[in-house]
Order: structure tokens, then sequence, then C-alpha cells
């Protein structure tokens, strides 16, 4: 514990020698956060906690931990509205971030060093997605500053696991009673830059999906032409596989639809063969082959006509042949609707985020569907509207890659534009009840 102290100390008092108290700014604090080493597989989340605590209560916000998990804490942040009656606003942010290869980088991962040109700030986590974090907390304190007061209350979640499937972190924390009794009615998350002048949006995510299909057949010399082998059997599959692949892709070529709105084929393995000592038997047909597949569903998928086609045509029984499929997430809500939020008339937060994002001057891209997956799925999931949302515009996308970084003047941009969105969603009266 003692160690620990000091550990902190020593971390804290590094912090402020590289932006001391004389330079306390919005990006001063965006680099502090930054410097936290949040990487898996082993991410400090006690002293980025701490921080935000301490950032969070310097403006009069009150703040909870919870650990559904040891040593993985969820943190609230709150800010009371007048009318506790309206549902609540939710904003969130993951605390962890993938790991980086330090020797990769032009300046180490976790610096945050700011470059004196084109004041590009380079660090993991940068975009995805310690930006958000501490741009809904500045926004919040600029908001304070011009004695506005929120009507709906509001709460910000800094989540623990979000890039290993967030099982410990947002999983738990959606399902808990703690979460039910925030009254919810619409939330953010994180999305991702664009490289082009308009801010993207995104309202839903894909599913993905783990699919094994094995084949079985008797062994065989090598020499043998006969029926039904394992590995004739898997290759017809493969064949097969391949052509709904195509079929799906040619929309994108196409375009006709995007990359995310299609359903994504991708084959991760292929094992078959007979072992020998110095490797392969090479006269030998196997008596079983087996291929690993990525799959990748949009919300609009029907999972049930996935699931025939794979029984009947990928790996039927009548081929000898079985699968697993590994669902990581589901495709319907508890009321059997496909997991996504309306970007239309139907949904009335939806206008409300828009006219809030054009009040700065900004544009909105077309509503898209994340390709890969993030916590905004457990949400969702509860019936609860959300829009992922990381206002980085003529950046280009560098999350889990080498050299992450955000530019200064773009950090800034992103808290002018969160200012508006809080203000107006947590003035927002429209919606009285959750449209769950
Ligand atoms: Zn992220």
């Amino acid at each position: 514990m003692a160690t620990q102290f000091l550990l902190v100390l020593s971390v804290m008092l590094l912090i402020q020698s590289h932006g001391g108290k004389g330079d306390d700014t919005p990006i001063s604090r965006f680099q502090q956060y930054l410097r936290f080493k949040t990487a898996h597989p082993n991410p400090n989340y006690s002293a980025p906690i701490s921080f935000l605590v301490e950032q969070a209560e310097s403006m009069g916000l009150t703040t909870r931990t919870i650990e559904y998990v040891r040593g993985k804490p969820v943190l609230l942040v709150t800010w009371l509205g007048s009318n506790p009656k309206l549902p609540f606003i939710l904003l969130n942010s993951h605390l962890d971030s993938v790991p980086a290869e330090a020797d990769k980088w032009i300046h180490p991962p976790f610096s945050a060093h700011r470059t004196s040109d084109a004041g590009l700030i380079y660090a993991r986590g940068s975009q995805d997605d310690k930006c958000i974090g501490v741009q809904y907390l500045e926004s919040i304190r600029n908001l304070k500053s011009r004695a506005f007061l929120p009507l709906r209350t509001l709460h910000i979640s800094y989540v623990p696991d979000e890039e290993i499937g967030g099982f410990d972190g947002m999983a738990k924390f959606a399902a808990s009673s703690d979460f039910r009794e925030l009254n919810v009615g619409f939330a953010m998350d994180e999305g991702q830059a664009n490289p082009g002048d308009d801010f993207r949006v995104f309202f839903a995510d894909r599913t993905p999906w783990e699919l094994v299909i094995r084949a079985h057949g008797i062994p065989g010399h090598g020499a043998k032409l006969y029926d039904n082998g394992a590995m004739e059997n898997l290759m017809k599959s493969v064949e097969l596989i391949s052509k709904f692949r195509d079929s799906q892709f040619d929309f994108v070529k196409a375009g006709k639809a995007a990359n995310s709105e299609v359903i994504s084929v991708n084959p991760v393995y292929l094992k078959a063969r007979t072992p020998s000592n110095t490797g392969f038997v090479m006269n030998m047909q196997p008596s079983e082959a087996e291929a690993g597949y990525d799959l990748r569903l949009p919300p609009m998928a029907d999972p049930d006509l996935m699931k025939k086609r794979i029984a009947q045509e990928w790996a039927p029984s009548i081929r000898n042949m079985t699968y697993t499929i590994k669902e990581k997430g589901k495709l319907r809500d508890h009321l059997g609707r496909p997991i996504m939020t309306a970007t239309n008339g139907s949904n009335p937060w939806w206008a409300v985020f828009k006219q809030a994002v054009e009040a700065t001057g900004g544009k909105l891209a077309k509503p898209e569907i994340l390709a890969s997956t993030t916590d905004a799925r457990y949400i969702r999931t509860l019936g609860i509207p959300l829009l992922g949302f990381s206002p980085m515009i003529n950046t280009p996308i560098l999350l889990h890659d080498h050299n992450e970084f955000l530019k200064d003047t773009v950090f800034l941009k992103g808290i002018e534009v969160y200012e508006s969105v809080i203000s107006s969603l947590s003035s927002f009266e429209g919606v009285s009840a959750q449209m769950i």
C-alpha cells in the first residue's frame, strides 16, 4: 500500500513536471490523462480514476466508483439536473487502451508529446477514446463557468476493459441495478475520426460471430479418388462461403452499401492434416478438416436466416459436417427489435443532437454502422437510444495504429461541440419517459 502510494505520488510529480500549475489548460489536462499507462494486458485504472475524480470534484460534480469485478472499477460522474423526473443522459467512454509497440512510434506512446509546429499530440488512446473522456469534463467546466444549469441530470461513465470485450466492464455495469437506477433516456459513446470535413456518427455496431465448420470422413490413401472425404467436403463449403462473401462484397464494390452494412465472412484458419514426425503424411487424405470464420452481422441481418444457411449449405450433416457458432453479442433487443438507434423523426433525440452539432458550424456525415464492436451494444440492447460520436474531423483514422495522434485544435473544437451537445440534450424537455 505504501509503495502504491509512493508510486502514485511520483507519477503525480512527474505529471506536474511535464505540465506544472502554470500550464493548467484543457490541452495539458488532456496530456495528463493520456500519460496514464492504460494499455492491456496490465492497464492502470486507479491512477486515471484518481485524476478524473479530482477534476470532477474540483468543478462541483459528484463521483462514485463501483467495482463489479475486483480491480476493474467503473467511475460514475454526475451533474444533477433541476428536474429529476426527466430521464437522464449518459455519456460513456472507456479507460483502457490497446497495447502500443513503442519502438514503432515517433514519440513514446504514453508521453503525450505535442509537436511544436503542427500541434499533434501523440499518444495511445488520443483518438480511442481518451479524447472524449476529457472533452465531456472540459465542456461541463465551460458550461458551469457560464452558469448553465441542466434540466436533465447528466452522468458520465468511465468503464474498464472495453478493448477486451467489456465483459467485466460495461456488460456488468449495464446489467446492474445501479444502471437501472440511472434512468437513462439517451446515451452517447465513442465514434471515429474522419479525414474529411464532416463529423461521423454511428447508430449501430455489427455483431461478431465466430464460426467453425468441421468435416468428417473416412481417411484414405493419397492416390485414391473417392467420395465424401473430409477435405473434399470442407472444400465444397469453403467455395460456397467464398461465393457468399463475394455476393456481399459486390454490394460494397458497386457502391450500394458501406462495408459495415453487409455481412462480412472472412476465413481466419484452415486445419487439416495427418501429422508425422517431420510435418505431414503426404500420401494420406485426412479424416477431419476444419475451417474458422469471422462473421460480422449488421443489425438488420436476420440471424435465423443466417443460421439456416450455415446448417443447410455451409455445414450440412448430409456431407458429414458439424459446426459451432459463438455469438459475441445479440442482434435483437428484449422486444425483438434490431439493435440500432433511429436517426430520423421517430427518435426525438436525433434532431436535438443534429441541431446541436450544426449550431457549432459543424456538419454531420450520413449516419453509419460501426464495422467493429464497442460497449455501445450493451446499452442499445436495453432499448436505450445511443449515438457513437467522437468529434474529430480532418483527422486520419489511427485507432489501434502506430503513432496515434490528435491535433490540439481538433481536440479543442471537440470541447466546443460537446458544450453544444450537452447543453442541448440536458435542456431537452421533449421526452418525459424512457423510450424503451
Ligand atoms: Zn475505443
